[in-house]
């Protein structure tokens, strides 16, 4: 099984930098439509049974082009997905990078996010801030990891089963916080398929490039 990592599902604006993890919607639709006639079924953290025929879309940040240009195409497909959160910083924009990527993308609002949980979404914590969790101090890391989930659930009535490591960044410390939070799951940047993976709290995923010609897309998601 494979596990995708998106971030934008937009039209770049001219001045961003790191163009390639913008998606632009039209293709994004043609992925959703070819992982469709392929009989692949999207599934969310708690439903990995049949890993042959089953797929996990995630989506990293919580950028508000998603509830406006990826859910609509997912819907229409009947596909889920789980969508990462910066649980500090809803309704605000990239904070993190902005002045090195050179562009404002805007984050989802609680409003946004309730309603994605209402139409069968899931909402995994992205942290409070998105800092280099390895390079923080430790009491910081752990309240990023444990005090995200709480916020997170609070705000959403809805328990928070899956975390999504910032940058890719973790050691053996943070991957225990992310244990001892009671996460189930905690995805990474390295690329990999879901059985690759060492456990749960290292999964390996494919990042999925704007760039990439339909092909390139199958190949990566079948192989
Ligand atoms: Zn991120």
């Amino acid at each position: 099984m494979k596990v995708l990592t998106y971030h934008n599902v937009d039209n770049p604006p001219p001045e961003a930098k790191l163009k390639s993890l913008y998606v632009k919607p039209e293709k994004f639709e043609k992925h959703i439509k070819y992982l469709n006639k392929f009989k692949l079924k999207t599934v969310l953290s708690d439903e990995i049974e049949n890993r042959k025929n089953s797929i996990i879309l995630t989506f990293d940040d919580g950028y508000r082009d998603f509830i406006k240009n990826a859910y609509p195409i997912l819907k229409r497909y009947n596909a889920k997905a789980i969508v990462f959160v910066v649980a500090g910083l809803t309704d605000r924009f990239n904070l993190w990078d902005w002045e090195k990527i050179n562009v404002k993308k805007p984050l989802m609002d609680w409003e946004e996010l309730r309603f994605l949980v209402s139409e069968g979404f899931e909402i995994g914590s992205h942290t409070i801030t998105h800092p280099f969790l390895t390079k923080i101090p430790e009491k910081v890391a752990k309240s990023e990891i444990e005090d995200s989930k709480k916020i997170l659930e609070d705000k959403l009535g809805v328990e928070v089963k899956t975390f999504c490591y910032p940058y890719g960044d973790y050691n053996e410390k943070v991957k225990d916080m992310v244990i001892n939070a009671g996460y189930k799951m905690a995805f990474t940047t390295q690329e990999g398929t879901f059985e690759e993976s060492k456990d749960m709290f290292e999964i390996k995923r494919v990042t999925v490039f704007g760039h990439w010609i339909l092909p390139q897309f199958l190949w990566k998601v079948m192989l």
